[in-house]
């Protein structure tokens, strides 16, 4: 069966609740864009990360006077699927809850992303988070296109096993879409091993064979990589150790402020604290703590690894606002919530001197100019936390080939791939004096670009 054909099958297929668009395009979509596009146009600062993504396309293809074919195929994703699946719950009654998947661009290789839960989930912010994964995987050189998803939901307001059925649910609702060669999700806020491990064993069940590398980010006792629960926030470290040492600074003294203390913000904390770094204020959605003398990061880790986040019952520190923390006096702030946490309202009350983007898309492209004016050397998201997907990558090279390596030699390689990937878009963004957010997107652009024009895409 032809590409063509194949897509045209599963638009069928999913007919009353797909949202279809290839790069042949569809009118569908096309209105649909056309109408969010210009009213958010009217407004001074769109917040609507579809619109910054394809600000943040444009901005990198017109410094590398690309063919404009090449802007008209990444603006948008290939193919958006909204699925709403209906969950009994434990009381007995019945949710139909409503999930995307979006698959921008596989010119590189197979669509792979995150799956997110959360109450803010919509079509628009997978498609954007979907365009940063093709700019990410083409940043660290693995070959992936961009794919993202995520269901619209609270997961608080849910027991584990609601939350089963539902991650179960999504993964077979989506199944004819995804597959070890075709789209790879894994997790993102708010879903982790655990739920990868539903999401397989819902997917195998659909398609009767063995298939562990359809989803990576599983723990490592079914088929995950050893060192990719670290590989996110190690990264995000490790991009700000090389934006210090650009600044003349080492990392053993400096000091961090870290928003959002999950998954990439733990293991920012932790992998900087291991290298001497003074960790004076961290938050969640419910505190952010401030001690200028360092937190106990200690006690800190313990609490984390014991109860999955953290609080201030033992006292860490002064409590303050998310607001007072992004304003914080430090060397490092590291952004790894969510995103539109810097905009035009905040970003020059910022007095860091490196934000380096744990989380995808916290800073706005406004945001971003005032940053650059005021001096603040920004490590964009796509490359300070590309360590995630690059493991990712490994954890599904070792499912193809059933071999699996040490923590060691995964960390190993890992930094092999995030040393190469500062060191090029460092010296693409000396070359073109651009800054570092636009240099990524103009790497990944030049090998998206070069990928399609070998297809024949344009
Ligand atoms: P997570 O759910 O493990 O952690 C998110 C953290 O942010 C939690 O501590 C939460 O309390 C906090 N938070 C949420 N809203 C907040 C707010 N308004 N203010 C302050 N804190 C807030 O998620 P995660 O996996 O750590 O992902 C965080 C970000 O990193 C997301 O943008 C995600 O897309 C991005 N990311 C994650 C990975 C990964 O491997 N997990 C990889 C690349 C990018």
């Amino acid at each position: 069966m032809n590409r063509f054909a194949f897509y045209r099958l599963h638009a069928i297929t999913f007919l009353p609740v797909f949202v279809y668009s290839n790069v042949y395009g569809s009118r569908l979509i096309h209105v649909y864009e056309k109408e969010k596009y210009m009213s958010a146009s009217a407004v001074k600062e769109t917040l609507n990360p579809f619109e910054i993504a394809q600000k943040q396309v444009k901005t990198a293809c017109d410094r590398l006077n690309a063919d404009p074919a090449v802007f008209e195929i990444l603006k948008k994703p290939q193919r958006v699927l909204e699925v709403n699946f209906p969950v009994k719950l434990d009381n007995g009654t019945v949710e139909n809850f409503t999930g995307y998947r979006s698959q921008h661009n596989n010119a590189v290789g197979p669509y792979k992303g995150g799956v997110r839960f959360h109450p803010n989930v919509n079509m628009d912010e997978v498609k954007a988070l979907s365009i940063w994964m093709t700019i990410k995987c083409c940043v660290a050189g693995i070959p992936y296109g961009g794919g993202k998803g995520g269901i619209t939901l609270d997961p608080r307001n849910y027991s584990e096993a609601e939350l089963e059925r539902i991650a179960r649910a999504y993964s077979e609702a989506i199944s004819p879409l995804i597959g070890e060669k075709i789209d790879i999700p894994a997790p993102d806020v708010n879903t982790n091993g655990k739920i990868m491990s539903w999401m397989v064993d819902a997917y195998e069940n659909v398609v009767k064979h063995s298939a562990p590398g359809v989803f990576t980010g599983k723990p490592v006792e079914f088929g995950g990589s050893l060192a990719r629960t670290e590989a996110t926030g190690y990264g995000v470290n490790f991009a700000a150790v090389q934006a210090l040492e650009k600044l003349g600074k080492d990392v053993k003294g400096a000091t961090y402020a870290i928003q959002g203390f999950g998954n990439v913000g733990y293991h920012t904390g932790y992998y900087a604290h291991k290298a001497g770094a003074k960790i004076v204020a961290v938050s969640t959605v419910d505190v952010a703590i401030y001690n200028e003398n360092g937190l106990d990061m200690e006690a800190i880790i313990k609490e984390f690894q014991t109860k999955g986040f953290i609080t201030n019952e033992a006292g860490y520190g002064k409590e303050i606002s998310n607001a007072e923390l992004l304003a914080l006096e430090v060397d490092v702030l590291a952004p790894c919530a969510l995103e539109n946490q810097l905009t035009s309202e905040n970003a020059g009350k910022v007095r860091a001197k490196i934000v380096v983007e744990g989380a995808n898309g916290p800073t706005t492209p406004e945001a971003d100019v005032i940053l650059r004016q005021n001096g603040v050397l920004v490590v964009p998201d796509i490359l300070a936390n590309c360590g995630g997907v690059v493991v990712s990558y490994f954890e599904w090279v070792q499912n193809l080939q059933g071999y699996y390596w040490e923590f060691d030699e995964v960390q190993e390689k890992e930094t092999v791939v995030l040393r190469r990937a500062f060191r090029d878009i460092w010296n693409l963004a000396q070359e073109y004096d651009v800054d570092l957010r636009t240099a990524s997107y103009m790497m990944s652009i030049r090998r998206v670009e070069k990928a399609m024009k070998l297809r024949g895409w344009y």
